[in-house]
């Protein structure tokens, strides 16, 4: 399989999964996609439905990254998709399922459930996608005896779930930048108690836009890059995007009893890299009925889909809400998927995309904004704090499940898309132990924690302070890179 962007870069030369595997953006500055999707048969779908959640992930990403021979792509997938790494299961669910379903109950006339995919090292999804990248990372660079030193910006989720993916793997060195002070006490405890010499938390004198736009200078120093091997891990590298495709198949196969049945799943969304890949499993051929994008108070999506115009926020028209993960201003997978919905077709594609440079926003015709749900099968939906602490509140009483906020936003976007006869499953995409100030809101009561984190934020933490600075970052940088 090979790979070219969205904006045209790699036509004529196109490049490997391994090429692109420490590659962010494309040098055109647009992200890149297989030239085609792997189409999945009907054969494939009966043989793919036993399988263990490791050995599905071998097969999606082996019709992606065939370039890494098969053995070795089957041990890292067996290393990584495993009962004592995803262990954070609720009562009464099996770790080795990695992703376990949860029904919830009837409504609507159809199943309503969630897909836990929040039971990894840092009760987040971001996991799932993560710690196979942490795998993908040390098994290339030790092929070509590389070594990488990766630079992040975090409020929280990404920080840690890639920390906690890369500590301790070899020729990899992680140097994640927070604003001091402004992540919630389990956060900060998460990332800053780890004691790993290749892990470096750098906590900003400023707030998280400061942090990002340091991570931006250090990137646009090309010079500097190139000599002490800067990467990224952010959520648009495509290995992220595709491995997350397996827990669609997965999760429908869990939903479903035959092949010959449509699924529907929710997305919390924020940068649209989770449903990308909703989007992706859907072109390949899995039986998805509805994508539902799921947004909170922050709806550039939402409004996207109800009314055709993408129309990017500015910083000051992002709002802080009680589901913090999904706090966007404008998505940077969703280029991967107006590039479908305009066939591929690189001119005419850049003739709207690029309208969001000159303009601001783009608005779609009648015709490609009918598309949008009737061959991609997109809607969506929005939920603000008060829907939140509603719904929190509901399923909890309804059928005794503590949700986290993120899910929460999901759940009240699929309460409204349910068709009879269509399983609808929402991607748990965190657990609420994480977000516990405002299951007490709506609760009362603290969100349960999961065993093993019961004294985390009284673990021992390390982090060095640093000033709003880009040249106090690079100094650093020299003085601990591998
Ligand atoms: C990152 C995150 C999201 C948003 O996912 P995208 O892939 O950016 O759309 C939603 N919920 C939680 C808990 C997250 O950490």
């Amino acid at each position: 399989m090979k790979y070219f962007s969205t904006r045209g870069a790699a036509h004529d030369a196109p490049k490997s999964f391994l090429d692109i595997l420490l590659a962010g953006l494309a040098d055109d500055g647009g992200l890149y996609l297989p030239l085609t999707y792997p189409q999945v048969s009907a054969d494939d779908l009966a043989r793919w439905r036993g399988l263990s959640y490791a050995d599905l992930a071998f097969e999606i990403l082996s019709r992606f990254a065939d370039d890494i021979p098969a053995d070795d792509l089957r041990a890292i997938t067996r290393k990584v998709y495993t009962a004592e790494v995803y262990r954070n299961v609720r009562d009464g669910e099996n770790a080795a399922d990695i992703t376990p379903l949860r029904v919830l109950g009837e409504e609507g006339g159809t199943r309503l459930s969630l897909l836990a995919l929040s039971n990894g090292p840092t009760l987040a999804f971001k996991d799932m996608a993560m710690q196979l990248l942490g795998a993908l990372f040390e098994y290339a660079l030790a092929r070509t005896g590389m070594h990488l030193n990766i630079l992040g910006a975090t409020s929280g989720d990404t920080g840690s779930a890639a920390e906690y993916a890369m500590r301790g793997r070899k020729g990899v060195k992680v140097f994640m930048l927070s604003p001091k002070g402004k992540m919630s006490a389990f956060q900060t405890a998460q990332m800053f108690s780890l004691q790993d010499p290749n892990i470096f938390n750098l906590a900003v004198e400023g707030v998280f836009d400061d942090a990002q736009d340091i991570v931006k200078a250090v990137s646009n120093d090309i010079a500097f890059k190139a000599k002490w091997a800067i990467g990224t891990v952010n959520s648009i590298n495509w290995a992220r995007v595709v491995a997350q495709v397996v827990y669609y198949f997965k999760g429908y196969f869990e939903a479903t009893s035959s092949n010959d049945e449509r699924v529907s799943f929710t997305v919390p969304s924020g940068n649209f890299g989770n449903i990308c890949a909703g989007h992706i499993a859907r072109q390949m051929g899995l039986p998805i009925a509805k994508l539902v994008c799921a947004t909170n108070e922050n709806d550039v999506l939402d409004e996207f889909f109800r009314t055709g115009s993408y129309r990017p926020r500015k910083s000051v028209e992002t709002y802080h809400t009680t589901s913090p993960s999904m706090d966007i201003s404008k998505a940077s997978n969703f280029e991967r998927f107006v590039f479908d919905l305009f066939d591929r077709d690189v001119a005419a594609f850049r003739a709207t995309w690029l309208k969001i440079d000159s303009e601001g926003s783009f608005t779609l015709d009648a015709d490609k904004r009918a598309l949008v749900a009737t061959k991609f099968g997109f809607a969506s939906g929005r939920s603000s704090h008060a829907d939140r602490l509603a719904t929190i509140r509901d399923i909890d009483a309804r059928y005794g499940v503590v949700v986290d906020t993120h899910t929460a936003d999901g759940i009240k976007a699929a309460r409204e898309q349910l068709e009879p006869g269509i399983p609808m499953v929402v991607l748990e995409t965190a657990l609420p132990a994480k977000f516990t100030e405002t299951i007490e809101e709506a609760l009362g009561r603290p969100a349960p924690r999961p065993a093993g984190f019961e004294n985390l934020e009284s673990l021992p933490q390390r982090s060095d302070v640093i000033a709003n600075d880009v040249e106090a970052v690079k100094a650093y940088i020299v003085k601990h890179a591998g």
